[in-house]
């Protein structure tokens, strides 16, 4: 600590203002507790400008035009190339242009503290925060009358392959932020964010080839979104390469091709790679150490996403590892910050069961995701491997989204699938996947049944209105009763 370290105390710390940070500063400050936030880099974190926004404002042309080409009396002025510069300055203004001024108004109008800089533990309820507010060496140290949130996130892993380093690799920072686009692209990972980056650049006009590990795309999902998502990937014109792995790579000289030699002996060339291999913890220079915890690590937490074992440290979002995603880091966030308050004040005193205010329950059983590819897919809670494996007594009900009026009215040719699993002691859903044009926005009423435990018989008088793609939920219901 240098002299010129200013001591200021606060009743919340919060370290990372990404979606989830912004979220808990929200509620904190809503109980009325003074809050710090400590950011690095840009308010609004990975998911404003090199995840969520981005990705999605790259997709939504490709995927609109691949629906507008099934349109009767549309597919043919739609026929031609996208225009990708207009696409990738849709993407720019989607990023804010990697400006955070409007967010750092946002959280100044909520009463919160923006300290930028970077913030380490350095003790118990104290955070460091260091540079680049001040004169180079200025640190700033705050202390926290009540919690700290580690609302640090993830970033993309690079495996250790050989050559990995030496090629520039793209991650998922410049898939979503390159402002070119390539010959030949390279995408190695067949997750959600190497299926939709392998959908956004091949609609961009590049020719993408994925490098999937396993057998399928989309291994955390039921069988068929993997499989209806590889199809059209190929219909698009990307190579997707199953059961291989790349073994080295190299680039030739500063500018040139990469050259990935796999390892069942061919090889290939490409303008550009991308590592789609997973994430880890932003915690490795975090000051873990300070307070005993191991550094690099993701933080474990319990429901109310308080440290375990810790009366006073909170991680929440990517950070603990329950559901990397934007939406139920927020829900975390509003959990979090609520508990913080309610054990600050005593008022209501806290309530962590299941269900209850101060508990993310849904982390467990009802987690939703949307992938954003041609066609969607979108889930809520657990598929029929995950249910079963969990010792449920369940049944897969599954219906072809084809046969429904709606779907056939979307899009002609419409290619699609729903599975609902059903809990058969209890007669309600435990998950439900559905995998077809347009199905992203059926979700929220899966996951309403999943997380209010509706029965099945009730179930039955929530009418779809006709001709939606929404009357699947009739034909599963009828398909259950036989
Ligand atoms: C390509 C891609 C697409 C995605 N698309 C979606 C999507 O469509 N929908 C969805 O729900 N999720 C999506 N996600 C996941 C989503 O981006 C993350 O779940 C979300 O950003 C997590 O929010 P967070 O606040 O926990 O972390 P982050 O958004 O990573 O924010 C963490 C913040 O903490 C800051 N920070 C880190 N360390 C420090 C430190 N020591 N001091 C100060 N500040 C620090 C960082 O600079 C950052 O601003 C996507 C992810 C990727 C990679």
């Amino acid at each position: 600590m240098t002299d010129a370290a200013q001591d200021t105390e606060y009743d919340v710390v919060v370290i990372g203002a990404g979606p989830v940070g912004e979220n808990v500063a929200d509620r904190t400050r809503a109980a009325g507790l003074s809050t710090a936030v400590v950011e690095s880099e840009l308010v609004g974190g990975e998911c404003s400008y090199w995840a969520c926004m981005p990705s999605k404002a790259l997709l939504r042309p490709v995927v609109a035009r691949a629906d507008a080409r099934k349109v009767p009396g549309l597919d043919g002025a739609v026929r031609g190339p996208l225009d990708a510069d207009a696409v990738l300055a849709y993407r720019d203004d989607e990023a804010a242009h990697w400006k955070d001024d409007g967010q750092v108004a946002w959280l100044e109008g909520i009463g919160a503290d923006v300290h930028r800089g970077r913030g380490r533990l350095s003790g118990v309820r104290q955070v460091t925060v260091t540079g680049p507010d001040g004169p180079d060496g200025t640190e700033k140290r705050l202390t926290a009358r009540h919690a700290v949130a580690v609302c640090t996130g993830s970033r993309a892993v690079v495996p250790p392959l050989p050559g990995a380093d030496g090629v520039r690799p793209w991650t998922s920072r410049e898939a979503t932020s390159a402002h070119q686009v390539p010959g030949r692209l390279v995408v190695v990972g067949g997750g959600v964010v190497g299926v939709e980056m392998a959908t956004a650049w091949q609609g961009l006009g590049a020719q993408v080839t994925m490098l999937v590990r396993g057998d399928r795309l989309l291994p955390k999902m039921e069988p068929f979104a993997g499989e209806l998502v590889g199809e059209a990937l190929a219909g698009a014109g990307a190579r997707v390469l199953t059961g291989v792995s790349a073994s080295s790579v190299r680039r030739e000289g500063e500018n040139g091709p990469v050259t990935v030699e796999l390892d069942d002996g061919r090889s290939l060339e490409a303008d550009e790679i991308l590592f789609a291999t997973g994430r880890a913890p932003r915690t490795d220079d975090l000051g873990l150490d300070t307070v005993g915890l191991e550094p690099g690590s993701w933080l474990s937490v319990d429901d109310s996403c308080r440290v375990e074992g810790s009366d006073w440290l909170y991680a929440v979002g990517d950070v603990n590892h329950r559901a990397l995603l934007t939406h139920q880091g927020k829900y975390q966030a509003r959990v979090a910050g609520a508990a913080i308050a309610a054990r600050a004040t005593g008022t209501p005193p806290p309530a962590t069961g299941r269900w209850e205010a101060h508990a993310a329950t849904a982390d467990h059983a009802a987690v939703p995701q949307v992938v954003f590819t041609d066609p969607e897919a979108a889930s809520v809670g657990l598929t029929l491997a995950e249910a079963e494996e969990a010792g449920h007594r369940v049944r897969a009900v599954d219906y072809d989204l084809a046969s429904v009026a709606g779907s056939g009215l979307y899009v002609k040719g419409y290619r699609g699938h729903a599975r609902m699993v059903v809990d058969l002691d209890r007669e309600v859903l435990l998950g439900v996947t559905f995998v077809g044009p347009g199905v992203g926005e059926l979700l929220h009423s899966a996951t309403v049944a999943v997380v209010g435990e509706v029965p099945l018989d009730r179930l039955w008088h929530a009418v779809p209105a006709y001709p939606t793609i929404s009357e699947v939920w009739l034909r599963l219901l009828e398909t259950f009763r036989g």
